[in-house]
């Protein structure tokens, strides 16, 4: 089969590797749909100091079932599934408790073991979730919806009546239609491209442009401020946009050596909550139920559809201008 691959630490190519089989508990996925995140070039950079090559990057598809192990119940071949990617290792604390996106061990497909930019990739048939009808393409936004969904549940049970995010890339995007979806009224998106602005805009969000008066009027007025871009400039002003009693979520993945300042009397006396959120807990039904509940148009969030050996040259530093979220489509 065709797969990207990540030889070594820094190098990309496209590989013709033995096609995998299914195990024991295992399913061959065909691949239809996989989704580009930073996390594959993390991957490939070995920023997160796990990477272990050579590996094929993608934690981020759906496709259909090409092959199903010995012991595995309840999937049939032709069966149409998006793929939990999180390995946890089931037994360290974090895990006993159910917390698998802190597991101390935590592998994924695409990550610590082969996944999805290849034709064909085997995992494990408890990873596995039927997706109905939905594209692939849509389907494939089932993980990271599935962060989204994890980086909301600091607030779930709290009022959340006005929302800004900063950042209108794919994950800040998402989130807004997920919050949206969720009866939220007011979801301001922050970002510094009109082209994205417009794009929030055309789906019921308000776009408001970084460093505007009317942003500088929304100044502790959010119940969530959440940063959604990874920049420490950003995430160093974003308890400014927080209403009393609301909170800030740290979403957006700052340089690990990046460092803020903050004044621990300001959270004290306008009763702040600083969150953070790591990855998703086994939650894709739920993503797959939100992705629903918003519709075809979440598919504006894919702004190119590229082939295997375009997604290679992507990854090597072929970044296409205006991309939101960039996914192989076979
Ligand atoms: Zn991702
Ligand atoms: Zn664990």
């Amino acid at each position: 089969m065709k797969a990207i691959n990540f030889p070594k630490k820094d190098a990309v190519e496209v590989a013709t590797l033995a096609n995998p089989t299914a195990g024991v508990g295992e399913v061959v996925v065909r691949v239809r749909a996989s989704g580009l995140c930073h996390t594959d070039l993390d991957v490939m950079h070995a920023n997160y100091g796990t990477s272990a090559y050579p590996v094929v990057p993608g934690h981020e598809y759906a496709g259909v079932v090409a092959e199903v192990g010995s012991g595995v119940t309840g999937v049939s071949v032709g069966d149409r599934v998006v793929v939990d990617p999180n390995l946890e290792c089931g037994v360290c604390p974090a895990c006993k408790r159910g917390w698998a996106h802190l597991c101390e061990h935590l592998g994924a497909y695409g990550v610590t073991v082969n996944g999805g930019f290849a034709e064909l990739s085997v995992v494990r048939a408890d990873r596995i979730h039927p997706i109905g009808a939905m594209s692939f393409p849509i389907a494939a936004l089932a993980e990271p919806m599935g962060c989204v969904l994890n980086g909301l549940s600091p607030v779930e049970g709290r009022i959340v009546d006005r929302a800004a995010i900063f950042g209108a890339g794919p994950m800040g995007l998402l989130m807004g239609l997920a919050l949206k979806a969720r009866g939220v009224d007011e979801v301001a998106m922050i970002e510094l491209d009109t082209e994205r602005l417009a794009l929030a805009e055309a789906h019921g969000l308000a776009g408001l442009a970084a460093g505007s008066t009317e942003l500088e009027a929304g100044r502790h007025s959010f119940d969530l401020a959440v940063d959604a871009t990874g920049v420490p400039a950003v995430a160093a002003g974003l308890v400014d946009y927080v209403a009393n009693g609301g909170t800030a979520s740290f979403f957006g993945v700052c340089p690990q050596d990046a460092r803020i300042e903050i004044s621990p009397f300001e959270i004290f006396r306008r009763q702040l909550s600083l969150v953070g959120t790591h990855s998703l807990n086994h939650n894709i039904p739920a993503a797959l139920a939100v992705l629903e509940a918003i519709g075809p148009s979440v598919e504006d969030v894919i702004t190119h559809q590229l082939s295997l050996e375009e997604v290679a040259e992507v990854m090597g530093g072929h970044k296409p201008a205006g991309s939101l979220k960039i996914q192989m489509v076979l």
